[in-house]
């Protein structure tokens, strides 16, 4: 598997599967949400709306309709609230639901948005060591994704992941 992570927006990229920081109902949002509905079109709301929610660290699978990604991945990050109430594997549950089931869809390039660092108040640098462990850890499965961005919407996050990743 091959790593980096680029300061791009995250609607832009010619990948396979685009994962979307989302919220519980998965009926859209602000943020990388309101940017991945924009640009997909309303045909991704109709689908959402027959998914009936998700889970806080879950992760469910939609088209891509209008955007160049073939596949959007919903999946909800955990509301920050100081770190005493399993934001962390929350967290961590993100990445990895979201991996497997791009790897049950066959997608070869995926590209993660920075989940939950937004208006869910995750500390950055604490969420990146989060993401790319766990993404690392998934490596070596079977069926894994060959390629993993990590879509950086700010210089200053883009700083915090080029130091993880080394
Ligand atoms: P959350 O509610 O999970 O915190 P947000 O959408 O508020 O989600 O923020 C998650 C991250 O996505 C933030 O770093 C934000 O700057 C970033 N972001 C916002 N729009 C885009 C976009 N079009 N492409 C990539 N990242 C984006």
């Amino acid at each position: 598997m091959r790593l980096e992570a680029l300061r791009a927006d995250i609607t832009r990229l010619k990948v396979d599967a685009i994962v979307n920081a989302a919220n519980n109902s998965l009926l859209g949002g602000g943020g990388v949400d309101g940017a991945i509905h924009r640009s997909a079109g309303p045909e991704l709301l109709e689908e959402c709306r027959a998914l009936h929610g998700c889970e806080t660290g879950q992760a469910k699978i939609t088209a891509g309709y209008r955007l160049p990604a073939s596949y959007v991945i919903h999946t909800v990050g955990p509301v920050w609230t100081g770190g005493e109430q399993g934001e962390a594997d929350l967290l961590r549950s993100c990445y990895v639901s979201s991996l497997r089931l791009a790897a049950g869809h066959g997608v070869r390039s995926m590209a993660f948005p920075s989940i939950s660092t937004g208006v869910y108040g995750y500390p950055i640098e604490r969420a990146a060591c989060i993401a790319v462990d766990a993404v690392v850890g998934l490596a070596g499965q079977p069926g894994m994704p060959e390629y993993v961005v990590f879509c950086c919407f700010s210089e200053e996050d883009l700083a915090v992941y080029r130091k993880l990743l080394g």
